[in-house]
């Protein structure tokens, strides 16, 4: 498939996990991609080698999602380089967790400023080069909707947030022809939740299907959103969660 043959897209946290899988949906899709990473210089550009190995064009940027400044610039080199962003995918996430005595200040600032702050800055400097067809999705979790373990309250609250986000923008950027959407993943198989860690038979149990999702099933969703077959979409929150919040 083809659907987005001539778009660009950032990927945010691009490096590993489920950014590195719509990194790769997205490019055999036919979109030349940028990422961004924090730190894992050597996965970002393993994933920018498959993606010119099927034929199109990749570049990784470092750069933290706690800084708007990296964020602002990382729009920019994406523009710079590839003369264009259509598709900003606001995947970067951080996932802190613990009893709510036991929360410090430095954990709801990162928490906060990863997950909130930079969706909405990196969607701020992204809308200024997008034309009609533009397109931003966001990765929430499905920990919005059902916080189902003790600790999770700052994550969940983080994720929250990204709802009214997506409301917001959708209604203010649909005049453009910009299409603004939300994905929540359920327990997905990456580093941040390995499907074979101690809590989890325990977290597949919580979804209707019993399994955990593999990154790719998530990227599925992503590409749809992007293509012009989700052109009638907007301000929506998609579960992409095997039935954890049936
Ligand atoms: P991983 O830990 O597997 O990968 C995280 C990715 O984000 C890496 O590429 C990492 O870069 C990057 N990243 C992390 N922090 C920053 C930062 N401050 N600045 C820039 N990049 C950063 O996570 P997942 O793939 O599991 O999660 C991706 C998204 O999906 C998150 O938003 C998460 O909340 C959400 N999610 C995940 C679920 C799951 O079960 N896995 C379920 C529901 C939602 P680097 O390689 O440099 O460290």
């Amino acid at each position: 498939m083809n659907r987005l043959e001539g778009n660009v897209t950032l990927v945010t946290g691009g490096s590993r996990g489920i950014g590195a899988a719509v990194a790769l949906r997205l490019a055999e899709e036919g979109a030349d991609v940028a990422l961004t990473y924090e730190s894992n210089a050597t996965c970002a550009t393993d994933v920018v080698e498959q993606i010119k190995a099927i034929g199109r064009r990749a570049l990784a940027v470092q750069a933290d999602s706690a800084a708007p400044e990296a964020l602002t610039a990382a729009v920019n080199e994406t523009v710079a380089t590839f003369g264009a962003l259509d598709i900003l995918v606001n995947n970067a996430g951080v996932f802190l967790v613990g009893p709510l005595e036991d929360v410090g200040p430095a954990e709801i600032d990162r928490t906060l400023t990863v997950n909130v702050r930079a969706p909405f800055v990196t969607s701020q400097a992204a809308v200024r080069h997008m034309g009609e067809g533009g397109r931003i999705i966001s990765i929430g979790s499905n920990m919005a909707e059902r916080a189902v373990f003790p600790g999770m309250a700052l994550y969940s609250m983080s994720k929250t947030a990204l709802v009214g986000m997506t409301k917001g923008l959708a209604r203010e950027l649909g005049p453009r022809g910009i299409t603004v959407n939300l994905v929540h993943p359920g327990p997905t198989d990456t580093d941040a939740n390995p499907a074979h860690g101690p809590n989890a038979g325990t977290i597949a149990g919580f979804t209707a299907l019993g399994r955990y999702a593999e990154a790719a099933e998530i990227a599925a969703t992503v590409a749809h959103l992007a293509s012009s077959d989700g052109q009638y979409i907007t301000g929506a929150t998609i579960n992409v969660d095997g039935g954890f919040t049936a």
